[in-house]
């Protein structure tokens, strides 16, 4: 079908949502990498994430979900279809110990407004530069929190378009995995359950946790955070570290000198650049070894 011809359709069906043609998706992710998508939707209703999924299930074009794009390479070639990036549903509410966040929220926000309302809970995301959809899909976590300890519940859309609620005991939390990497929802929105507590030690341990993340990692060029999930007993950035490949660069990509699990964008890096660095830090962790690194980042998109 033709792009032109999903553009005019989508238009007239919602009319006040943000849609582009063609559009460098780099522009509008964390990681500043990857090519165009065919049409870019930014939903601000309910209803319009709704109409998009009926659409696109009806005219059996593909859908991608995007968050801040703080965990995905985008590959050069770009996204064909529809990428539904859902930033622009960013509410937040809080009532009776319990906040409740739509999808496109930043989780770095939800943790400032628990802090706000002397809630504690939320005090590891604090840094976590993504979505409140992404860090559920990828089960965020840091410094001994995660999104599983205090989630209740997600508002999600289905393939076909309908609403549903799914508690957080049926999706299948893990480390960095839940149910949604089936692809079958799409998320609008969850709740989160938080306790009250002292807001100057709230604000301490968020202080303490900036303070750590702003000395370890690298946070001044656009990246995809750590690269690879924690092998067993093990730290990928120690392997990739031991195995000399601080520094080393592929194009514009270069595994980070502060921290190894880290490969930075160091200087308009294309997503192959990327990529490329990061099949070679597996081979050499490898050769080294013998420890096969697993990806912790999503790879989307055409080569
Ligand atoms: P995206 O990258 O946009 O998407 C990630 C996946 O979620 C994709 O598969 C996408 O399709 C899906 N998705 C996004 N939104 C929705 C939705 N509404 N419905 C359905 N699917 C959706 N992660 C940690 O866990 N802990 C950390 O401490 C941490 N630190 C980081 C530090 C830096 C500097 C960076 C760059 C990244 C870090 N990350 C960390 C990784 C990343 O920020 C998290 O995984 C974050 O939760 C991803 O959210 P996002 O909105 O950017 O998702």
């Amino acid at each position: 079908m033709e792009i032109s011809q999903v553009y005019k359709e989508l238009k007239s069906l919602i009319p006040l949502a943000e849609i582009q043609c063609h559009e460098t998706l780099k522009d509008h992710v964390y990681t500043q990498m990857g090519g165009n998508a065919d049409i870019r939707v930014q939903p601000s209703t309910y209803d319009e994430v709704q109409c998009i999924i009926k659409y696109a299930a009806e005219r059996n074009l593909t859908m991608t979900t995007l968050g801040n794009g703080s965990n995905v390479i985008i590959r050069d070639g770009g996204i064909r279809g529809i990428v539904l990036q859902m930033t622009k549903l960013e509410e937040m509410t809080v009532s009776e110990h319990i906040l409740c966040a739509q999808s496109g929220a930043s989780i770095i926000q939800a943790s400032r407004m628990a802090l706000g309302e002397h809630l504690t809970g939320l005090e590891f995301a604090c840094g976590i530069p993504g979505t409140v959809g992404g860090a559920l899909y990828m089960n965020a976590g840091a410094y001994g929190g995660e999104v599983a300890d205090v989630l209740i519940d997600a508002l999600v859309v289905d393939s076909s378009g309908n609403l549903l609620t799914i508690k957080r005991e049926d999706m299948a939390l893990g480390y960095r995995k839940s149910i949604f990497a089936g692809g079958l929802y799409t998320i609008l929105e969850a709740r989160f359950a938080l306790q009250s507590g002292d807001y100057t030690s709230i604000k301490e341990k968020m202080d303490e946790l900036t303070h750590l993340r702003e000395s370890k990692q690298p946070l001044e060029y656009p990246s995809c955070g750590s690269v690879f999930k924690r092998p067993p007993n093990r730290f990928a950035g120690q392997l990739i570290q031991e195995s000399g490949l601080q520094g080393v660069r592929i194009g514009g990509a270069e595994v980070s000198t502060k921290h190894a699990g880290f490969i930075v964008n160091v200087d308009n890096a294309t997503a192959s650049d990327y990529i490329g660095l990061v099949h070679h830090v597996r081979d050499t962790v490898k050769a080294k070894f013998d420890i096969d690194l697993e990806t912790e980042v999503k790879f989307i998109g055409e080569e």
